[in-house]
């Protein structure tokens, strides 16, 4: 890169010819990296700047992203939490609100809500009062955002890529989460509601580090065969019995790391109904006993809505303006939301307690009608916007200053490194080195009154095929998957039609081109050349320092 940058610089006269080559080029360079591992040794030492000039993340330590260092924010955010930590006198507790298949554009705060019939007042409140920001990023699918979300590490590197169904073999068991951690690091860990990273032995929440859980260990849909929407199930009781009969939990349960689990009984589609009102009782059952016992704590609430089938609660039953069960459904998880912020105050820990409120991919568009809204091309299943930009709403009163609004990026992996950070504990000191951690402590971001994402960039996957990254306002793929056919073109989800499309390359503007409708790779050639390209290449390098539990395809 540096020697075709200097003969660039020496002959201006060629910089029309040159740069479209230079984007191929850097491409190639980069696919080669990850397809290959064939990027020069001592890419992953030191700053980004040393790669391009344009990049000025820093790497503190060899199996850690880079992050950008604002060494300002990073001062006022310290001092907000050491304030905070003298008023209290310990560390503050981290509520973690996972919506299943919310749309980003289904909350009013993000242009939904009212003007589509399901108003949700409390979580406007949330993004009101708190830091909204609008470049949030999941991965395609449930299982791989939350291995993500718990681990701070790329579905590749955990090996979790796919939804795991009844039975299946998805395992985290060799996986480090930040539960873990925290409960070593004295907090008590909780997880309330939908688990689906795992249902073997050795892989369920209560031996991965949750203190206690109520939820179940997989998606809700897989327990709804008697929906009347499935005639061949509901109108067979033979057959609803063989399928009932198979291998594969669908328990309710209840457990604590101490005394394992037990079932609280099978879940079906007439009591599937209650569910979110059992984990939002048990949230605040686990937030009262916590803030008793004065130790902080950790609790993921993790929503079996907006997932279909849908079932909303007698007391939210026609409660939309259209009466259909999908709106329904997100008016009750409004409340639910309600219902947990508004015990924060009563217990008078909201100023202790830091809320993240985010949805773990896009849109399901196979279930529609019962689907969400996304303002993005695309839908779950797939990395275009759709699939992957979820809401992310910061509430911390006190702390996080109202009324922020931010493009910046965020990465669930960096859920893991903030939620270590908040509790004093330095990742790179508990994580083995055999390991590299995707995620980047976000304290400052969010807590610095004008502070800036510490993130330069997002990485894309779809499964176990590399997609492409964004940086700044730049998405680049080198391969795109798309869902649905004919007039349903870009709407679908797991269940519909993919089709890979291999490229030379997109590149998409998503400030001027939000549906990435319009590739500029060519048209924008120092980008790739300068930025996205040599992001790739040093992301490779990691892949090839630390390599990752599955193989990785690349176009
Ligand atoms: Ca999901």
């Amino acid at each position: 890169m540096t020697k075709r940058g200097d003969a660039q610089s020496r002959d201006s006269r060629k910089i029309k010819r040159i740069k479209p080559l230079l984007a191929v080029a850097a491409l190639g360079t980069a696919t080669a990296a990850l397809a290959q591992m064939s990027v020069p040794a001592g890419l992953t030492l030191g700053s980004m700047s040393r790669v391009s000039p344009v990049l000025k993340a820093v790497r503190t330590h060899e199996n850690f992203e880079p992050a950008l260092a604002f060494p300002e924010q990073a001062r006022a955010a310290a001092a907000k939490l050491a304030a905070l930590r003298r008023h209290t006198g310990r560390a503050p507790n981290i509520l973690i609100l996972v919506v299943d298949d919310l749309g980003y554009g289904d909350v009013g705060a993000y242009g939904g809500g009212e003007a589509l019939g399901a108003p949700t007042p409390h979580i406007d409140r949330l993004a009101r009062e708190g830091l909204k920001l609008t470049s949030t990023y999941s991965q395609p699918s449930c299982t791989p955002t939350r291995a993500a979300l718990n681990t701070g590490r790329l579905p590749v590197r955990s090996g979790l890529l796919k939804p795991s169904l009844l039975n299946d073999t998805a395992d985290i068991s060799s996986e480090l989460l930040a539960s873990k951690l925290l409960s070593q690091g004295g907090y008590v860990t909780g997880l309330s509601g939908k688990w689906h990273l795992g249902e073997k032995e050795g892989s369920r929440p209560w031996q991965v580090g949750f203190d206690e859980f109520e939820g179940f260990l997989g998606v809700v849909n897989a327990y709804q065969e008697e929906h009347p929407s499935q005639p061949d199930a509901a109108g067979d009781p033979e057959l609803l019995e063989e399928l009932r009969s198979m291998p594969g939990s669908r328990d309710l349960w209840r457990a604590t790391k101490a005394g394992g689990g037990r079932s609280l009984g099978k879940i079906n589609w007439e009591n599937s109904r209650d569910l979110d009102q059992k984990f939002a009782d048990f949230s605040e059952d686990f937030i009262r006993r916590a803030a008793k016992q004065g130790k902080p704590f950790y609790l993921s609430h993790n929503f079996s809505k907006v997932h279909y089938f849908n079932h909303p609660s007698q007391r939210f039953v026609g409660r939309s303006a259209t009466k259909d069960v999908y709106r329904d459904s997100v008016i009750e998880v409004d409340d639910i939301v309600g219902r947990l912020t508004r015990l924060l105050e009563e217990l008078k820990i909201a100023d202790n307690t830091l809320v993240f409120f985010t949805s773990d991919n896009g849109p399901e568009e196979d279930s529609y009608p019962e689907t969400g809204v996304t303002p993005f091309r695309g839908a779950k299943g797939t990395t275009l916007e759709g699939g992957v930009r979820v809401p992310g709403i910061f509430w911390w009163p006190g702390m996080i200053k109202g009324g922020r609004v931010s493009d910046g990026l965020f990465d669930m992996t960096d859920m893991f490194n903030t939620s270590l950070g908040l509790a004093g504990i330095d990742p790179s000191q508990v994580v083995p080195t055999d390991r590299y951690i995707d995620g980047i402590d976000q304290t400052s971001f969010l807590l610095a009154d004008n502070g800036q994402s510490d993130r330069e960039a997002v990485f894309f996957y779809n499964a176990d095929m590399f997609v492409g990254a964004r940086w700044r306002y730049y998405k680049m793929v080198v391969s795109e998957v798309q869902v649905g056919s004919g007039n349903v073109r870009d709407m679908g989800g797991l269940d519909n039609a993919q089709t890979i499309i291999p490229t030379n390359g997109f590149m998409y503007n998503l400030y001027t081109d939000p549906k990435e409708r319009r590739s500029e790779m060519i048209a924008k050639a120092w980008a790739p050349s300068y930025a996205l390209g040599p992001l790739l290449a040093v992301h490779g390098a990691s892949l090839r320092k630390y390599p990752p539990k599955v193989f990785i395809r690349v176009r």
